[in-house]
């Protein structure tokens, strides 16, 4: 620190340790700094510890370097950054100064990430503890990536399978006092690092991903924000509406599982992709783009996205020429989806095909000043309406053409959880302006 910089500190970041430590001191050149970093770190004064683990300390310095350059200047570069040892089972990302119980590099970039996303932008409330924890866990597969090219796809890997041992649960934590919740390995790091990836993918630039973290990261410096504030400041940002991402993947529950059927017509190659969802009841489809890898005669293997609007969607590529191999469901593995396999249909026609539209349940108008009301309700629906802090604003019963009044309510952000008398949701977010 120095007499014209303030730096702010978030309560649960403070940390005071006592040892008889030795002092290992190394240096970074982040990306937007003025000049050297300080790595400074407290060191077990046993013999061995410091040479056991000085390789894995050294490369702190390229992963801060990786960092600066993804999320923007390492925000407290004015004063150092550092480690202390404690006995404790993993690491806590204390500002400036993380605590670890030992060095490992996954756990190393993590807590160092934490510096960026909790510390310098601290999740509002625990219900987004995502924004800390979803981050810091991804940049351990960003440091994989860019560090150790090839052990990022079986770290993407695990992180996946672990999402999917369960069928349900959402990154955003509804009931914030459960402590159990809030720092759920599978939803809020895993889940959380997954939808991460799979917003990369829908972004399909990674000049322009990163550019959005950074203008993040710089906007909400030294301060708090809620998941709907990322989702507004990058949808923004990309221009393009991230709404049905955010409830799906975000807000919503479970994941898709992808099946594909196809059929060869003389030149012409139909497709039918449909998907189904883990938790139906509370999210029943999901409509992020979907790639297939194709090979067909005498080409090299194509990728192609595909759009995806319903449960089952049907495709025809017209003058597609003979398929040849398997086709391959999401082969970069950038979605967190179960893969029910690719079958040949010989029956698969473009007229025989019944789209299975799940009601859109489309809150309007949206943004609203004074009512909104529910388009295509057919059945009485219960409402919760909560502000992005978790805090429930209005709790009430609808029937079909009743309207919600918000004319009290202040202006922001809003997610809205409607349920029917099978306690079917749907989390819509709404605009109150
Ligand atoms: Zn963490």
């Amino acid at each position: 620190m120095n007499g014209s910089t303030s730096i702010l500190i978030d309560y649960y970041l403070i940390s005071v340790a006592v040892a008889k430590y030795v002092d290992y001191s190394i240096y970074a050149n982040p990306a937007g700094s003025t000049g050297p970093v300080l790595i400074q770190n407290y060191i077990y004064d046993n013999p061995l510890t410091l040479p056991n683990f000085i390789d894995e300390i050294n490369e702190t310095a390229a992963y801060m370097e990786l960092f600066a350059n993804q999320f923007g200047p390492y925000p407290f570069a004015d004063e150092k950054y550092g480690h202390c040892m404690a006995p404790i089972g993993g690491g806590m990302e204390h500002q400036t100064m993380t605590t670890q119980g030992f060095f490992e590099k996954t756990l190393t970039a993590h807590e160092l990430a934490h510096q960026w996303w909790g510390n310098n932008v601290t999740c509002a409330s625990w219900c987004d503890i995502w924004l800390n924890e979803g981050f810091a866990s991804y940049s351990e597969y960003l440091m994989l990536a860019a560090l150790y090219p090839g052990e990022q796809i079986n770290h993407m890997n695990q992180v996946h399978q672990s999402v999917m041992n369960q069928p349900g649960g959402s990154v955003w934590v509804l009931d914030s006092l459960n402590e159990a919740r809030i720092f759920s390995g599978r939803l809020s790091y895993d889940k959380g690092a997954g939808i991460i990836h799979s917003l990369r993918y829908l972004i399909q630039n990674d000049n322009l991903f990163f550019a959005a973290l950074q203008d993040f990261q710089a906007t909400f410096a030294d301060s708090t924000a809620t998941g709907l504030d990322f989702k507004n400041h990058v949808a923004n940002f990309y221009n393009i509406d991230l709404d049905s991402y955010f409830e799906q993947w975000y807000f919503g529950e479970g994941f898709p599982t992808y099946q594909v059927k196809y059929n060869q017509v003389g030149n012409d190659l139909i497709l039918e992709i449909s998907n189904t969802a883990s938790m139906p009841n509370v999210t029943p489809t999901f409509t992020n783009p979907l790639t297939l890898k194709l090979s067909r005669q005498g080409q090299s293997d194509t990728l192609v996205r595909f759009a995806i609007n319903s449960n089952s969607e049907l495709f025809i590529i017209t003058d597609y020429g003979t398929l040849i191999g398997t086709i391959g469901i999401d082969p970069g593995n950038w979605l967190i989806n179960g893969n029910a396999g690719v079958y040949a249909d010989p029956t698969l026609s473009i007229k025989e095909h019944g789209l299975n539209h799940h009601l859109a349940l489309l809150p309007y108008p949206n943004p609203s000043s004074d009512f909104i009301q529910i388009l295509e309700q057919q059945e009485l629906l219960s409402y919760e309406l909560y502000a992005a802090n978790g805090k429930l604003m209005q709790v009430g019963s609808l029937a079909p053409g009743q309207k919600i009044d918000v004319r009290t309510v202040k202006k922001g952000s809003y997610i809205l959880q409607l349920m029917n008398a099978n306690q079917m949701k749907t989390t819509k977010l709404v605009t109150i302006n």
